[in-house]
């Protein structure tokens, strides 16, 4: 008889009919039995869940030890109860037990009591599955797990396969690039140099490249492109439940169609715009002009008159307390070579690169901390729900689940934010910054091109009619690029419709200075 493994979780609660131990081992028996397979009582690991609960698959001790006793015995199979005593944490029980050990034993066979297939985690039902388990371990309500396999199900019809993704045709299930998915890198291209979406549109226009809908391109279809992270190969599901949103994200999840740099560099220059104004602007350093007199920020100004027949623009910054304007043409033929001389020597200094770095540092710690508030939160809101369950206290025990749901959207949140900041780190050590802004000072610039240095690289420039110009520029690549406002806020914690017996855990502020 072919020998196997078992795997049981044994509850910390008062044990569940379904759920306990002896049934567990029942379970797996009978299974084995069905398949050929003995499973002698030294190989039914027992694993704590109070140990294991919310841990990912590393840090659980049975696990691990199953893993070792496999590859040391050879033995390829393993059966688990059904997927919730696999995976609590959906995923990670794929990174740290299933790739690992299939590398070892390439024909491990993982089975489930309730499946007659072995376990594949390349399989959408699997992902599911997991899913789903993960779901009902934060939220321990049968009601709200019936509603989130309904959510669940309404979101595989739409998503990915009545609506493939322009750039994309869709073949088994699998995004898979087509003959347009160079216009889309050739969007992102575009707009990472400060191209707006309008200019984007009229150049495909011009150019008459069929656009998704058949008809004429729209500053709106470009930017449905650029907000779109399936480009990235990610795949994303939205579980919106009441108040509660659950993001689940795939990464590498198909093949990508641009780099997720070239992503991030078009996000910051959507949230550039939103903080400064537009880029196709003649007033290069609009929004970055401070009054050396009165503090004011200048505001901009439009005139034209007419002379024998002929329209003459006059454009001044000016400032509305001191009441003085001053022309751009003559403003900008003395800022611009000082601030281009400043961006060419501070790009490859060393100095540039090191604070830069630093800045990351400190940017990754703060994320880190937060993480291990929330962290520590969850373990509280945590044992408060296992008391109200033990106590009965349905009520209590739902607003316990609903905070470690909060809190663990955030942590995806700060983990997702992280990701970005390590592909900065990536980029400054290979110099792609440097390069970039290199081959920029290189050629003759465009406008656009132009404001978006000024915006990367110019803190604040003092100026006023009598005082020469005052520039401050930025100590590191990343304080206009990675500005600490863009740190995701903690969003919709006011609990206090929830009973008072429950406290929310403040989250330390994001501000790193
Ligand atoms: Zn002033």
């Amino acid at each position: 008889m072919t020998l196997a493994f078992g795997y049981v979780r044994r509850s910390s609660y008062k044990q569940q009919e379904n759920n306990s131990v002896e049934i567990q081992k029942a379970h797996i028996l009978e299974y084995a039995r069905r398949k050929g397979l003995s499973v002698p009582d030294e190989f039914i690991i027992i694993e704590d869940v109070t140990s294991a609960y919310n841990k990912r698959a590393n840090q659980r001790k049975e696990l691990m030890r199953l893993k070792e006793m496999m590859i040391e015995t050879k033995i390829p199979t393993v059966i688990f109860y059904e997927e919730s005593r696999m995976d609590r944490t959906a995923y990670t029980f794929v990174l740290d037990f299933y790739r690992p050990l299939k590398e070892v034993i390439p024909d491990i066979l993982v089975y489930t009591t309730n499946s007659e297939n072995p376990f594949n985690p390349d399989n959408e039902q699997n992902k599911i599955a997991l899913l789903l388990y993960r779901q009902e371990s934060e939220i321990k309500s049968s009601r709200a797990v019936g509603n989130l396999i309904a959510h669940l199900e309404a979101e595989e019809k739409t998503r990915p396969g009545s609506k493939v993704p322009f750039g994309y045709k869709q073949v088994n299930k699998t995004l898979i690039p087509n003959e347009d998915s160079e216009i889309v890198t050739f969007i992102y291209y575009l707009h990472s140099w400060g191209v707006s979406m309008g200019k984007i549109a009229t150049i495909l226009n011009d150019s008459e490249v069929p656009s998704p809908s058949g008809k004429a391109w729209r500053s709106s279809t470009i930017e449905n492109i650029l907000k779109n992270p399936v480009y990235t190969g990610t795949l994303i599901w939205d579980i919106q439940k009441s108040k509660t949103e659950r993001k689940y994200e795939f990464q590498d999840f198909h093949e990508p169609l641009i780099d997720c740099l070239l992503k991030q560099i078009s996000d910051i220059n959507i949230q550039l715009q939103s903080n400064y104004g537009r880029l196709d602007t003649p007033f290069l350093f609009l929004n970055k002009l401070k009054c050396a007199d009165c503090g004011d920020k200048l505001a901009t100004q439009n005139g034209s008159t007419k002379r024998n027949g002929i329209a003459y623009q006059y454009q001044y910054y000016v400032c509305r307390t001191c009441n003085y304007k001053l022309a751009i043409d003559e403003l900008h033929e003395k800022l611009l070579p000082q601030t281009f001389k400043h961006v060419q020597s501070s790009i490859t200094a060393q100095t540039m690169k090191t604070t830069s770095e630093a800045y990351l540092t400190q940017f990754q710690q703060t994320i880190k901390k937060n993480i291990a508030n929330l962290k520590n939160s969850i373990d509280k809101a945590h044992s408060k729900g296992c008391i109200a369950k033990e106590q009965g206290d349905k009520e209590l025990e739902e607003a316990a689940a609903f905070l470690q749901l909060k809190y663990k959207t955030s942590i995806d949140n700060l983990v997702s934010y992280s990701k970005s900041v390590d592909e900065l780190k990536g980029a400054l050590d290979s110099d792609f910054f440097s390069h970039r802004f290199n081959q920029l000072l290189d050629a003759s610039l465009a406008i656009t091109e132009k404001r978006l240095i000024i915006l990367y690289f110019v803190d604040e420039i003092l100026i006023s009619p009598e005082k020469p110009p005052k520039l401050i520029f930025c100590e590191n690549f990343f304080e206009q690029l990675l500005p600490l406002d863009k740190l995701p806020k903690q969003r919709g914690l006011q609990m206090d419709k929830l009973p008072n017996h429950i406290q929310t855990t403040g989250i330390q502020n994001t501000d790193i200075s």
